[in-house]
């Protein structure tokens, strides 16, 4: 290791900087390993709507099962594939296993289930991105209105570069959902200029509702503004039925978080679409 340093200059100037290049270059060939080998996988969470009381749709959130660490979750996989090109592969990996699993379901009886894939903003701004899903709609042949993409407000931020890109995907009749909402920079324009469907209440937000006045307030003033704009809302992270009960009274449009489901393998959606309602029916008298 001293030898080593002695013969690097770079290194001996910038240590911590190598090491994070080293590390990151490193955990790069991991990834793209586990993506040849199969390692990642989909768990999904169900969306509980208040308008029809039923699941409407899953959002599909990555895995990797490492043969040696166990099951890592997206924080171990995102943001070292985001540093690179690798994000497109692996996003194109989640879009289709996410397509074909949406179309199992649907065909299974669950005619009317959506799915929704989070999307980095490097996947938006790669050029062929349109196309893979059209393509991917078409090998399953999934209405577009199966699947809704969800991306953060930093891509909003430049928003002549993804203008294009969200404006192709609406044009094929997909929805696109802003993600985290209220935790990024977006100014409230884009809400106006941009092809958005749903917003999606940060969990941050939730979290101390109905305690904290300032959070109700925030989330009261979310709700305000989608119903005005004719946004759809999901509120994230509903832990508890104080939380679910304050969003109904406001008018959010569908919940998700641990109250209804933890992020689940898909042999238990099935039950889960049957179970929750139920479960969820003595909150709604
Ligand atoms: P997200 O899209 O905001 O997904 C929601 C995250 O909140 C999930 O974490 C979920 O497990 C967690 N969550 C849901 N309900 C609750 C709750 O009631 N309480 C608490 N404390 N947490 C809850 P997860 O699965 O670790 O995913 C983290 C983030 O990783 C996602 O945030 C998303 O931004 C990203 N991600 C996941 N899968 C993908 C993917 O395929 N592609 C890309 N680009 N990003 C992904
Ligand atoms: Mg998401
Ligand atoms: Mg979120
Ligand atoms: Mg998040």
């Amino acid at each position: 290791e001293a030898k080593n340093n002695g013969r690097n200059r770079y290194a001996l100037y910038h240590p911590a900087l190598k090491q994070k290049a080293v590390h990151y270059l490193t955990r790069e060939r991991e990834l793209h390993h586990a993506l040849i080998k199969d390692e990642f996988l989909l768990h999904y969470q169900p969306h509980f709507s208040l308008v029809t009381k039923k699941i409407t749709g899953v959002e599909a959130l990555i895995r990797w099962q490492h043969p040696v660490k166990g099951l890592l979750g997206p924080a171990e996989i995102i943001p070292v594939a985001e540093s690179s090109k690798l994000i497109v592969e692996i996003g194109n990996w989640v879009l289709t296993e996410a397509c074909r699993q949406i179309k199992q379901w649907r065909t299974d009886g669950h005619g009317e289930l959506r799915i929704s894939v989070n999307i980095s903003i490097r996947q938006l701004a790669d050029k062929s991105l349109q196309q893979f899903i059209a393509e991917l709609l078409y090998q399953y042949s999934l209405p577009a209105d199966s699947l809704e993409l969800e991306v953060t407000e930093s891509c909003l931020q430049n928003e002549l570069i993804y203008i294009t890109s969200l404006e192709q995907l609406e044009n094929l009749g997909i929805a696109i959902s802003i993600d985290d909402f209220g935790t990024g920079y977006s100014c409230l324009s884009s809400l106006k200029n941009l092809p958005i469907h749903r917003l999606k209440i940060d969990q941050s937000f939730i979290k101390n509702i109905p305690h904290d006045s300032n959070d109700c307030a925030i989330a009261a003033a979310i709700l305000a503004l989608a119903q005005k704009l004719n946004l759809q809302v999901t509120a994230e992270g509903i832990e508890t039925y104080d939380q679910a009960d304050f969003l109904a009274n406001l008018g959010c449009d569908e919940l998700q978080g641990y109250l209804l489901s933890k992020p689940v393998s898909p042999d238990l959606i099935p039950y889960l679409i049957k179970k929750i309602p139920d479960r969820m029916k003595a909150f709604n008298s």
